[in-house]
Formats: structure tokens, C-alpha cells, sequence
């Protein structure tokens, strides 16, 4: 027994079903959902912006409690209080791609050699295990997604990490990253940045093999954006699972569709704010809305993972017209 917090990390690519997923797990008894809690020090603490129940992120009760117990917790040390400590400059000083060589090598015994990542871990070991102490969580639920994130790494002390990695036909993943969207966390009207084919499928390769990395050092399961979609129950059964929790009844889901409480998400794609009734179906636009271009430039960059993961080299346009989506019904992902 350890007094460790079981941190559900879901790792891979954006638009890849993780931001619905974790709020499925999240309505789960003894689950807290927090979204992308690497979102927390800038997005909540610096712009304030909604928390997943609908409040700026500090005016929600949840999580005042949970910045004030990790407050107490870091007493007497330059980070608090947290709301003031500017852990975004560390965080962005320390997660970035040129610094994955040396995050790589780092380790939790030898933190203290890089200043930036010690105040950076510190203060996110007192964040989980406030966040476990508030909301009584057994498990916490972090849709971060971003794979060299220190506490995917392991360099976070106090975690028992376990990974949910999530995958999607990067073909798919291109086209939503296409799409305008309109972040709903904020009052702005502002829109979720796009990005090209190219790059897309640079950064879900990419990730994904990192996150391959990262498998071999600790227990995790994939999760697949089409079997989610599919089978959402037997998905979270597998997770749960995973944690060595119950997944209980799972009375707010059927096969197609959910009945979801808001969570207390910090941060994640536009669908972490919807609650109540949820379709959960395929969303297969892709496969007749994505152009030719794109479908060959993200075809030919992903070639080296498509079959690991079992997508077709083909096997697009071909969903007929019936099978899509309509506009009225509120997509999940
Ligand atoms: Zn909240």
C-alpha cells in the first residue's frame, strides 16, 4: 500500500477522443476528471479562463479547495501561493521539444539540477495529491495528451502513473485539426489555432512513438478513437481496469450515448464544457472531407505507424452519406 496518487495519464495526439474519454471517466464514481491539467498554470491561473462546471477557473469551489490545500502543503516555499508563482514560465522553460534530450535523461533523484523543472514538479506532486484529497478521488484522471510532459516521464514524485494511450487514423486527426472551432472556455469568439497536414501528422508520429517509449516503462493500455466511438463501456471497463478500481454500472452511458455532470476540467478541446446528453458516434467526415493532397502527404509522413495500428492505406471516401453526423445532433469529439 502507498500513499501514492494513481494518475491516469491519457497520452498520444489532440482530436484524438482523449478530451471526451476523460470526461466519460470522470463520471465514474472514485474518477475525478481535471482535462489537461498541463493547462492549469497558464490557462487557470494566468488567463482564469472556465473550469469545465461552467466558473472561471478560481472561483470554482473545487478548485479553490484543492490551490489552498496545495498551498498548505508547499507552505514555507518560494511557490506559494500557487495563483502568484508564474509555474507557466517554468512549465514553458522546461516542456518544450528542444529540451526533450534532456527531459529524457532526467531524473526525480537529480531534479534539483535543473531549477525550472524541480519548481515545476514540485508544484504539480502537491497539485495531485490535493486534487485526490478534495474530491476523494481514488484516481486522476489527466488528458494532458502531450507525452514529454514530466509527469509522463516519471519525474513527478507521489504518482503512481499508468497510461491510456490514445490513437486515432492520423488521416482523421489532420482533418479536425483543419476545422475552425471557437474555444467555449472563454468569452472571446476566439478560435482553436489550425494547422496543416504536414505538421499534423509530424506531431502524431511523433508523439505516438514517444508514448511507445514511455509503455515500456509502465503499465498502460491503447485506446482506440474508433473503439471508443463504438464501444464506450467496454472502453472505460478496460481503464478502470487498468487503475485496479471498480468501474461500477456505468448507468449514464448506452452504446451511442451518455448523460454527462459537468467535471472540473482546466483545460482541453471545446467538448470538456458539454454536460447533459451526449451522442457518442464515429465522426467519419474525414473520410470524404479530407483532400487528396492531405490524404497523401499524411498517408506517406504516418506510413512508418498506419499498420502498427492497423489503418488501411485506403479504405477512405468510402463512407456513405447516411452514416455521417448531422448538424442538429451535438458531436462528442
Ligand atoms: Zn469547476
Amino acid at each position: 500500500m502507498t500513499d501514492d496518487v494513481k494518475v491516469l495519464f491519457l497520452g498520444g495526439k489532440g482530436r484524438s477522443g482523449g478530451t471526451l474519454l476523460a470526461n466519460l471517466m470522470g463520471q465514474i464514481p472514485g474518477f475525478c476528471n481535471v482535462g489537461e491539467l498541463n493547462r492549469l498554470w497558464d490557462s487557470g491561473l494566468v488567463h482564469n479562463r472556465r473550469c469545465g462546471c461552467g466558473l472561471p477557473v478560481q472561483q470554482c469551489p473545487t478548485w479553490t479547495a484543492i490551490l489552498d490545500d496545495a498551498d498548505a502543503r508547499l507552505g514555507g516555499t518560494p511557490l506559494t501561493p500557487l495563483s502568484k508563482a508564474r509555474i507557466d514560465l517554468d512549465q514553458s522553460a522546461v516542456v518544450r521539444w528542444p529540451r526533450l534530450a534532456r527531459l529524457l535523461r532526467a531524473r526525480v533523484e537529480t531534479r534539483d539540477r535543473w531549477d525550472a523543472l524541480e519548481r515545476y514538479t514540485t508544484a504539480t506532486s502537491a497539485v495531485y495529491r490535493s486534487i485526490a484529497k478534495v474530491t476523494g478521488a481514488k484516481v486522476v484522471v489527466d488528458s494532458s495528451r502531450l507525452p514529454f510532459e514530466p509527469v509522463a516521464l516519471g519525474l513527478v514524485p507521489g504518482v503512481d502513473l499508468r497510461i491510456g494511450h490514445v490513437v486515432r487514423d492520423p488521416r482523421a486527426v489532420v482533418f479536425s485539426w483543419k476545422r475552425a472551432r471557437v474555444f467555449t472556455d472563454r468569452d472571446t469568439g476566439e478560435h482553436l489555432p489550425r494547422f496543416g497536414a504536414a505538421f499534423s501528422t509530424t506531431s502524431w508520429l511523433a508523439r505516438n512513438v514517444i508514448v511507445e517509449m514511455l509503455r515500456r516503462r509502465r503499465p498502460s493500455i491503447t485506446v482506440s478513437y474508433d473503439e471508443l466511438a463504438r464501444d464506450p463501456g467496454k472502453v472505460l471497463r478496460e481503464l478502470a481496469d487498468l487503475m485496479g478500481e471498480p468501474a461500477g454500472d456505468l448507468r449514464f452511458l448506452t452504446s451511442d450515448a451518455a448523460t454527462l455532470v459537468p467535471t472540473h476540467s482546466v483545460g482541453g478541446n471545446p467538448v470538456r464544457m458539454i454536460s447533459g446528453a451526449v451522442v457518442i458516434e464515429p465522426d467519419e467526415e474525414w473520410r470524404h472531407g479530407i483532400s487528396a493532397r492531405d490524404r497523401w502527404v499524411s498517408t506517406a509522413l504516418a506510413l512508418p505507424l498506419l499498420h502498427r495500428y492497423g489503418f488501411p492505406l485506403r479504405a477512405l471516401g468510402e463512407a456513405p452519406e447516411a452514416t455521417l453526423p448531422t448538424a442538429a445532433r451535438p458531436r462528442a469529439y
